[in-house]
């Protein structure tokens, strides 16, 4: 029985044994077939007409399904031979025996047909779908198959009753093949090595083993309602073969017991002859049949469980290498699971941050805007983001977004919590800020003279504007001053254009040094001509801030050969006006400017005020 047959080898053979392993299957198969045989037909002799299970069958077909199809012809030979040697030598009637040994080949033939769909398929009595197609071709079709046979031939040439030739038939060589093949084909390829699970399991067939032989044995003491409990113990701990093994056994001493007139089964002798080997029958399929469901259901528990790891597996492979942190929270902020890209973007672990609520480690400025973002998904929006800064382990703020889900309840569809996907952003963040900064310096620039610094001719403009409507509103005086530096192409003459401008960033200095009122504004207004815009100022106070300035820039002493002081001189004019409806910025432009000439024309190195009527008087009367 040891030899193991076909394609599976469980451990590597020695070159003999490799070159004879075929020759010594088949002489096992024909020993094991051979006893076993006579074993069953001397029980049938002892039980006279009785009919009982057939083993031979379900043995000769775990040879086969564990064989390459090619090497079924010789098998199926030699087990005919070795039934026929071994029922002939156990009960004499060799005709007999030959016939019920070519039906049976011929079943074992058709189921194992039946039963192997592709030529290299091994039985796999752990897998629901094989065990159902075993219980449908090898334990039903087949003897049914043959049974049909052999009622016709029982009829024919022994005269018997068709039904119970057909029944008795297929009953004995369907619990017979039920029982035997998953053993043997367990046996045969080495299932039944102990690991350290089984050997720890060990009292239970042991004590499978007592209970069956007593519960047979007598009738005082009833225990063989303890043999199924023991059986599913048996395959719990153990697996299916260990299991099959334990039911071959029960088969066996059962049959031997009954047969021999033993044990409880034969209390139903009173209704006939047959009932106890009935009763035994029913006995063992029913317990096959218990087997066989819980192994297939526990077959289906761990397809499932396989499946749920894989699942597991694979969450914990994308939860776990992702660069975001995985959040999952519920509504009161508890939150349940946080992936360990924690510890990498924050330097907080994971166990550490299930303690803090949601919005406790967000910066106090950007909470409003998160917990905005957590009312949006309570209301039943979907998905929301928030960028926003939080604490990291160190102290340190950083930027991060967090992208918002809403969890509902797999059953019910009810929102039950929030999935959070937060993403380091600072390095955007900072990119962003560059780019703000670098863009309100060009703005910058777009409204600064590049050569004194001060506002530009486009920045008056505007200020201007803007202050001219706000005078209207307010009803406020705005004053301007122009201011045109004297003799200064002399001036480019004689010391060049560089002096130039340097004398011209010295005016532009001592203008900024008079000037500090924070809403005031002191421009370049072209060439050497400056503007200075005094919001809320009234006329005196801006004719002294323009002596102011021509003081200042009298202190600097700048030299210059060609005007008649010998030092750098400005002239000044001065404009006040309440702006009023239907009047424009331009009017005080013009109004400064006329003064300016006005100042030019009365000799330079001045101050003219456009307010004051009789100079601009003597002036129109001197151009
Ligand atoms: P006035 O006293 O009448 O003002 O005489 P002026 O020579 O200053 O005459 P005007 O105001 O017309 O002078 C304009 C001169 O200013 C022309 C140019 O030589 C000089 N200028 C204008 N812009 C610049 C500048 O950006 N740099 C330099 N170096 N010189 C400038
Ligand atoms: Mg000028
Ligand atoms: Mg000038």
């Amino acid at each position: 029985m040891r030899g193991s047959p076909g394609i599976q080898h469980g451990r590597c053979p020695v070159p003999w044994k490799r070159k004879h392993g075929f020759a010594l299957r088949l002489a096992g198969c024909f020993l094991s077939v051979a006893l076993a045989a006579g074993f069953v037909v001397s029980f049938r002799q002892a039980g006279a007409e009785s009919n009982m299970l057939w083993i031979v069958n379900g043995l000769l077909l775990a040879y086969l399904l564990l064989a390459p199809r090619w090497r079924w012809p010789a098998y199926l030979a030699t087990g005919m031979t070795a039934e026929l040697a071994g029922s002939t030598l156990a009960a004499g009637h060799w005709k007999i025996n030959l016939l019920l040994t070519l039906l049976n080949t011929a079943e074992v033939a058709i189921s194992a047909h039946l039963l192997r769909r592709r030529s290299l398929e091994l039985p796999q009595f752990t897998e629901s779908g094989y065990l159902l197609r075993f219980a449908g071709f090898a334990i039903l079709a087949g003897p049914a198959a043959m049974g049909l046979l052999f009622s016709v031939l029982a009829v024919s040439l022994l005269h018997g009753n068709p039904v119970s030739s057909f029944l008795s038939w297929v009953i004995s060589d369907g619990l017979g093949t039920a029982v035997t093949t998953p053993a043997c084909v367990a046996i045969f390829r080495a299932r039944l090595r102990t690991s350290a699970r089984v050997a720890n399991a060990w009292r239970y067939p042991a004590l499978l083993l007592v209970i069956t032989l007593v519960g047979f044995s007598q009738t005082r003491v009833p225990v063989l309602f303890l043999v199924y409990p023991l059986l599913v113990l048996v395959l719990l701990r153990m697996g299916i073969a260990w299991a099959s093994l334990g039911a071959l056994f029960v088969t066996v001493t059962g049959s031997y017991f009954t047969l021999h007139g033993h044990g409880p089964l034969l209390i139903a002798k009173t209704l006939t002859s047959a009932a106890p080997i009935v009763l035994l029958q029913i006995y063992i399929a029913s317990g096959m049949f218990m087997l066989y469901s819980i192994s297939i259901a526990l077959d289906r528990q761990k397809a499932t469980e396989r499946r749920l790891q894989q699942i597991v597996s694979l969450h914990h492979l994308v939860t776990e290498n992702s660069r975001d942190v995985i959040i999952l929270a519920d509504f009161e902020e508890r939150r349940s699971y946080v992936s360990s890209a924690a510890q990498r973007l924050a330097g907080w672990s994971p166990e550490e941050l299930l303690q803090y609520k949601s919005l406790e480690l967000v910066h106090p400025e950007d909470r409003p805007r998160a917990e905005a973002a957590m009312r949006t998904l309570r209301s039943g929006m979907e998905d929301v983001m928030v960028e926003c800064r939080v604490c990291k382990r160190n102290g340190d703020y950083m930027w991060v977004e967090a992208s918002l889900r809403l969890v509902r309840d797999p059953v019910t569809g009810v929102p039950s919590g929030v999935l959070n996907m937060v993403r380091d952003i600072s390095e955007r963040k900072m990119a962003e800020n560059e780019l703000r900064n670098a863009y309100h310096a060009i703005e910058a620039l777009a409204v600064t003279d590049p050569l004194t610094h001060l506002a530009n001719r486009r920045r008056l403009d505007q200020f201007l504007t803007s202050e001219w409507r706000r005078g209207m509103r307010e009803h406020q005086p705005l004053s301007l001053l122009l201011v045109d530096v004297d003799h200064f192409k002399p001036y480019n003459d004689t010391y060049g254009h560089l002096r130039g401008d340097g004398c011209l960033k010295q005016i532009a200095e001592s203008a900024m040094d008079v000037v500090t009122r924070p809403g005031d504004l002191v421009a370049r207004f072209g060439g050497e001509e400056f503007a200075v815009v005094l919001p809320n100022t009234p006329n005196e106070g801006a004719m002294k801030v323009a002596e102011e300035i021509c003081v200042s820039l009298r202190q600097r002493r700048l030299e210059h050969r060609d005007s008649p002081l010998g030092y750098v001189t400005i002239s000044v004019g001065c404009a006040t006006m309440v702006p009023g409806l239907g009047q424009h910025a331009p009017l005080l432009i013009q109004k400064a400017d006329d003064a300016l000439y006005a100042a030019k024309r009365n000799g330079r190195n001045q101050v003219h005020n456009a307010d004051a009527g009789h100079a601009v008087a003597a002036i129109s009367q001197a151009s």
